[in-house]
């Protein structure tokens, strides 16, 4: 601890930044795949336990070399992020709640062992790698580019303790809408025989270790023909999270209540910073007489039973990838649960809604300090 805190604080003004000499060509929009094209820059700082961190580089987006004995290849020493920065109209970048992301990945770093850093800090060597790299950010509505923190432990050797080296890097890639033709809904298949998380765990956590485990059950349901899975926690198999995203729903009630329900902060779901938002906008924007804002527990009995009395409205997941993702249908056990959507359309109201109030922030269409200007 003591050696920790005479370290080196994570500091934006040391950046040095090495241009690259061979700059691609750049994709045009149509041609966008989610995460296989990136910008001709990374952002690299090393760390160690007995310096802290070390300078900042700005260079050419290439390979690493590392030792294969380095700690993240055999135990996991690795979290990440996933952000988005966005042009405006006027040619400005904005970044959304970057600060969200960075106090959720100082979480994940406390929580394995690796260094925590400077909030501020990272996001303003990440704007200057978004300056240098800004040929890359689209300005047409609906994309942008997608900014992928990582933190890994870089530690050679076998020995399983806490890393005393590490590497902090930023990759970048430009993005399109998640659905290149407006909403498409999904049909989820509600996964009961495996855990994504558990009270104590660390699914709350954004570490590469959560993600590989799930990617089974996310084929299971495609083989039977869904586009996702739909995580139950649980002997009361409580709804959680949808794939990659937290898990929204709208009741209705006979007197023509609403509601708007998403799974409580538990250790069992990911802190979304969409879910935060949704949460805030509707809580500030949504009439109070007409509509109740719960974070509780709710079961996949419970929709069922809602969605066969005509109580269930909506239901929809959440991330920063596709903002909203519209569910139609439930398949669980041997039934399937229906979501209502608009007649004609792949949304119900308050999914549009929630997704447009988003949008407007990020492309700086109304001014809000959930979106940084870089
Ligand atoms: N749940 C999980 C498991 C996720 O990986 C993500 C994506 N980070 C989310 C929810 C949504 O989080 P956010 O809104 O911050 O993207």
């Amino acid at each position: 601890e003591f050696a920790r805190s005479m370290s080196t604080a994570l500091d934006s003004s040391k950046l040095k930044i090495t241009k690259t000499t061979s700059p691609k060509a750049k994709l045009p929009n149509e041609q966008l795949v989610f995460g296989k094209s990136f910008t001709d820059h990374m952002l690299t700082i090393e760390w160690t336990a007995e310096s802290g961190w070390g300078t900042p580089e700005i260079k050419p987006y290439g390979n690493f070399s590392l030792d294969p004995s380095s700690c993240v290849f055999h135990y996991a020493f690795e979290l990440f992020e996933g952000l988005k920065a966005y042009k405006d109209k006027k040619g400005e970048i904005r970044m959304f709640r970057p600060d969200k992301n960075m106090e959720r990945m100082n979480k994940s770093a406390a929580r394995i062992c690796l260094p925590t850093f400077e909030s501020e800090e990272l996001i303003k060597l990440i704007g200057e790698l978004l300056k240098v790299d800004q040929g890359f950010i689209p300005d047409t509505r609906g994309y942008s580019l997608y900014l992928r923190p990582t933190l890994i432990g870089t530690t050679a050797g076998l020995g399983v303790s806490s890393p005393d080296r590490a590497l902090l890097f930023v990759i970048a890639s430009p993005v399109g809408p998640y659905y290149k033709t407006g909403f498409k809904a999904v049909k989820l298949e509600a996964t009961d025989y495996a855990t994504r998380a558990w009270p104590g765990g660390v699914g709350d956590n954004k570490l590469g270790a959560n993600y590989a485990p799930c990617i089974k059950p996310q084929l299971e349901a495609a083989s039977r023909g869904y586009q996702q899975n739909l995580w139950l926690f649980g002997p009361e198999k409580n709804v959680t999270e949808v794939g990659t995203m937290n898990f929204f729903a709208v009741f209705k009630d006979a007197s023509g209540k609403k509601e708007l329900v998403t799974a409580p902060l538990d250790g069992t779901i990911l802190e979304g910073v969409t879910r935060d938002s949704i949460l805030q906008l509707a809580r500030e924007r949504l009439d109070p007489a007409e509509w109740t804002i719960s974070e509780r527990y709710c079961t996949i009995n419970e929709i069922s039973s809602k969605s066969k009395s005509g109580e269930l409205v909506e239901a929809f997941g959440a991330g920063t990838a596709a903002v909203v993702s519209p569910i139609k249908e439930i398949g669980y056990r041997d039934s399937t649960i229906d979501v209502p959507l608009l007649p004609g359309e792949q949304f119900g109201p308050l999914t549009k809604q929630v997704a447009d109030w988003i949008a407007e922030i990020q492309y700086g269409v109304v001014e809000s300090e959930w979106s940084r200007v870089v």
